[in-house]
């Protein structure tokens, strides 16, 4: 003797009703044709989201193959200098040139767009392009050291002596002899380029969501 079991009531994934599944359609998810077109009309906005996500996707893919390194070292280099200046921001650093402190410098310098801090590369990209993805070659300066206006600078030194005397007295003699060098030539790859842009991105991310729940 089969035995069947009493059939279940189901609940409508639209509509929320309760119904009876027609026997050839057991497995039915909606009440009915009703349900099932509003079903079918939300998968195909669903599809249709999709594919223009996957679209902007691709022109941006398309497009970046055609950008120069130059363009992608230019991103990779902003990248380590927003996060080492808000790494030494948040350890509570001041400017490395004229050692004036977060407060001292929010408290007497006027606002600035992009704000009173910039990461400050210690030798210059220009002079030492083989530092140029070098993080401990950038250290917290205050705007107005970083622009070279040496108003701040200790008496009888220029913002770079002044730079590299705190540099020196913080992180130690060796640091500093190392940056100046001799270093290789480096030639990074596209690519290379890139995953250190999005290292960094990624590190600042973690660092700001940290704060976020400091
Ligand atoms: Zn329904
Ligand atoms: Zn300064």
């Amino acid at each position: 003797m089969i035995q069947t079991k009493p059939p279940k009531l189901k609940v409508c994934k639209v509509c929320e009703c309760n119904f009876l599944a027609p026997p050839g359609l057991l497995r039915a998810k909606v009440c009915g044709p009703v349900c099932a077109g509003k079903i079918g009309r939300a998968q195909r906005i669903k599809a249709e989201k999709a594919r223009l996500v996957r679209e902007k996707r691709e022109t941006r893919e398309k497009l970046s193959i055609l950008k120069p390194r130059g363009y992608w070292l230019a991103r990779a280099k902003k990248a380590i200098q927003q996060f080492r200046r808000l790494e030494e921001l948040a350890k509570g650093r001041g400017c490395m040139s004229c050692g004036r402190s977060q407060e001292e410098v929010t408290g007497t310098d006027s606002w600035k767009p992009g704000g009173l801090w910039d990461g400050g590369h210690f030798l210059s990209k220009g002079a030492r392009p083989e530092l140029a993805l070098e993080p401990l070659n950038i250290w917290l300066q205050c705007k107005s050291c970083n622009g070279g206006s040496g108003k701040y600078a200790r008496k009888g030194y220029t913002v770079n002596q002044s730079f590299e005397a705190n540099l020196i007295a913080q992180e130690g003699a060796e640091l500093v002899e190392w940056l100046k060098g001799p270093h290789e030539a480096k030639h990074y790859e596209t690519d290379e380029i890139k995953s250190i842009e999005a290292t960094y991105t990624a590190k600042t991310k973690e660092l700001k969501a940290r704060q976020a729940h400091a």
